[in-house]
């Protein structure tokens, strides 16, 4: 199965003279050994190491600074921020896209925009309601806070709470890409013609407002300890950190599978409505599960973003815009992300936009 990209792009190499292995198929998935023979083997190294390196260096440095496996705010942001220093440095040394660089995207500071906006004003609120409704239900004496296994090894609870926090992850992601006024609010997560780092924490904090007390909630009623729950919340931060990055990486094809790759999550972004429609988790299992998988190795991706580009470019207007969007009798199709109708215009219309290469997530024409 994996023949076609890697074929395709082996005749690319040989086009270019067989020097320069990082302009071929720029947007497709590489395969473990893929072009290895075109590339200087530290990079191919740090290609198949980064993802390993970048998650224990990260684990392990948090484990250190936590006090007996608790992480307080402090240790937190501090591990976001060294977590975040790596993976920009790997962005710039072993580049995955040329021409994809936080330091060149306009829309960076939006990015972090977003990111503050939510953590600083809006998360607050979210925890005030999300602690009033655990309070209330708790009111009714159910007993449902013994119902977490505060027994079982820690290793296997974190591995239960990934996996149901991941399932509820997905029904949500799915559902924002199923309707079509809840899609407007996603949008600006999808309206990237670059994919790198920042592009994780661009995200409507109307959507995670709502993702958070989803999220949440549930396990503390349940009586899930908050230990586990914030590294849980680490997890989340490393692993889209990574997924959405613009590193280099190698995998075995079977990993694919097993994790959320930079690759897997690519097909997700892809402006083919199509592609759009799978890989909705955050691990790749609850997508196999409900049919929804795509495998990067069969699903070579050509242009990132959303046709039509709708989202507006200004901070404030991007967040209004989901709401704006309400108000309309309809929602423009391009922006629109599941109907029979719009799935219809949206592959009449495949193929890049005009601006696809400007932005550098094709090779330039020509090449
Ligand atoms: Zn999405
Ligand atoms: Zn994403």
């Amino acid at each position: 199965m994996n023949e076609n990209v890697a074929g395709g792009s082996t005749a690319g190499a040989s086009n270019d003279g067989g020097l320069s292995m990082p302009r071929l198929v720029p947007t497709a998935a590489r395969g473990w050994g893929q072009g290895s023979e075109y590339l200087p083997a530290l990079r191919l190294h740090m290609a198949r190491l980064s993802f390993w390196l970048v998650m224990t260096a990260s684990f392990g440095l948090m484990a250190w600074l936590s006090d007996g496996g608790r992480i307080d705010a402090k240790t937190a942001y501090i591990m976001v921020a060294v977590n975040m220093l790596i993976v920009a440095v790997l962005e710039q040394v072993i580049p995955r896209v040329p021409g994809n660089n936080m330091f060149r995207d306009r829309q960076s500071l939006r990015d972090l925009g977003h990111l503050f906006f939510f953590k600083f004003v809006c998360r607050p609120f979210a925890w005030t309601i999300t602690l009033a409704i655990v309070g209330f239900i708790a009111s009714y004496k159910l007993g449902a806070e013994r119902v977490w296994p505060t027994n079982w090894p820690v290793l296997i609870q974190f591995v239960l709470l990934l996996l149901l926090f991941d399932l509820i992850g997905y029904w949500y992601h799915r559902l924002l890409h199923s309707v079509d006024r809840l899609f407007a609010f996603h949008a600006i997560h999808h309206d990237t013609r670059q994919v790198h780092m920042l592009k994780a924490v661009r995200v409507h904090f109307a959507e995670q407002f709502v993702n958070f007390i989803l999220v949440v909630t549930p396990f503390l009623l349940v009586g899930c300890p908050p230990s586990l729950l914030a590294w849980l919340g680490m997890w989340n931060v490393f692993e889209s950190n990574l997924a959405h990055s613009n590193v280099d990486q190698r995998f075995p094809s079977w990993l694919h599978y097993v994790v959320r790759t930079i690759d897997v999550h690519y097909i997700h972004h892809a402006n083919d409505h199509k592609m759009q429609n799978s890989n909705f988790g955050g691990l790749p299992i609850w997508d196999l599960v409900f049919g929804t998988y795509r495998h990067p190795l069969d699903n070579p991706v050509t242009a990132t973003g959303i046709q039509g580009d709708p989202v507006p470019a200004g901070f404030l207007a991007q967040l209004a815009f989901p709401f704006r969007a309400q108000l309309r009798a309809a929602v423009p199709a391009p922006m629109a992300g599941s109907s029979e109708r719009v799935l219809a215009r949206g592959n009449a219309q495949e193929g890049p936009g005009p601006t696809d290469r400007e932005a550098g997530a094709l090779p330039p024409e020509g090449a």
